[in-house]
């Protein structure tokens, strides 16, 4: 390390590189190790694998190099939330990673949606499960699905209310192009854990319950929840999927946060 003498004292150089305006220079592979780390730690807290948690690198707003380079540190999950913005982005990225839609989807973009993604994690009625059927049976694919549940009721979110899960869950069971693996969540825009934990809870509940159907097409392997301000806790209350976007990139512009 470089180091100066001033006055008598010693001091260490530390080079910040300012990158368009109040950005500074992230590295991409450091924090993918990082929040691995973590991730890895988080299990082992909670008596699992780190190998039971996936972590999906949410890449929306993030530019084609910036998600070349944490594919390069190992990222093999992507997660978009509008379609347009993936299909543009996977033109220009070697095939091999795994696409998941993270964000609401319309009926209209179904089938754009069905030749993109590999996992939908927000599904949350009948009739997007059935438009879905329909292109899916059109490009001859099975999708693998998750249900968005909405936990708190909160009504700026997506997401099935608990109380109608069980529904959708067996209308969706009798489409047989659709391959439901588990439950997905956003929780509440807090950094109090205790107001987190018992969202995450809740959702782990449902799944259980939702398995006791032994629905045909339907299984809950999966529970996708836990963003950059919360996925420690969102694994110590059984997160099989992490969301992490913030924590690998960045912060984003504040017009594009949703
Ligand atoms: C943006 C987004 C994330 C990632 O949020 P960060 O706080 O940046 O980690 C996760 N899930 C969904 C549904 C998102 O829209």
């Amino acid at each position: 390390m470089d180091s100066v003498e001033y006055h008598g004292k010693r001091y260490v150089l530390v080079a910040l590189v300012a990158v368009g305006g109040n950005d500074f220079m992230i590295s991409v592979q450091d924090n993918v190790a990082e929040v691995q780390e973590r991730i890895a730690s988080a299990a082992v807290k909670s008596g699992r694998q780190p190998e039971d948690v996936t972590l999906v690198a949410v890449t929306k707003t993030v530019p084609p190099e910036k998600i070349q380079e944490a594919l390069a540190a190992g990222i093999r999950h992507i997660g978009e939330n509008r379609v347009q913005e993936a299909v543009a982005k996977a033109k220009e990225m070697k095939p091999g990673a795994t696409w998941h839609l993270i964000g609401h989807l319309q009926r209209n973009k179904a089938k754009l949606a069905i030749q993109t993604f590999d996992m939908i994690h927000s599904l949350d009625s009948i009739r997007l499960a059935k438009a879905l059927q329909k292109r899916a049976e059109e490009y001859d694919k099975t999708i693998k699905c998750l249900v968005q549940v909405n936990v708190t009721g909160e009504t700026t979110k997506y997401g099935v209310s608990p109380d109608r899960l069980m529904s959708l869950l067996k209308k969706v069971s009798l489409l047989e192009r659709l391959n439901v693996r588990g439950l997905m969540t956003i929780a509440p825009y807090t950094d109090n854990p205790e107001l987190l934990r018992p969202v995450f809870r809740r959702l782990r509940e449902l799944a259980r319950e939702a398995e006791k159907l032994k629905l045909p097409g339907v299984n809950m392997t999966e529970l996708s929840m836990g963003m950059s301000g919360d996925f420690e806790i969102a694994i110590e209350e059984g997160a099989t999927m992490v969301r992490v976007g913030t924590a690998i990139f960045g912060a984003r512009s504040r017009s594009e946060t949703k």
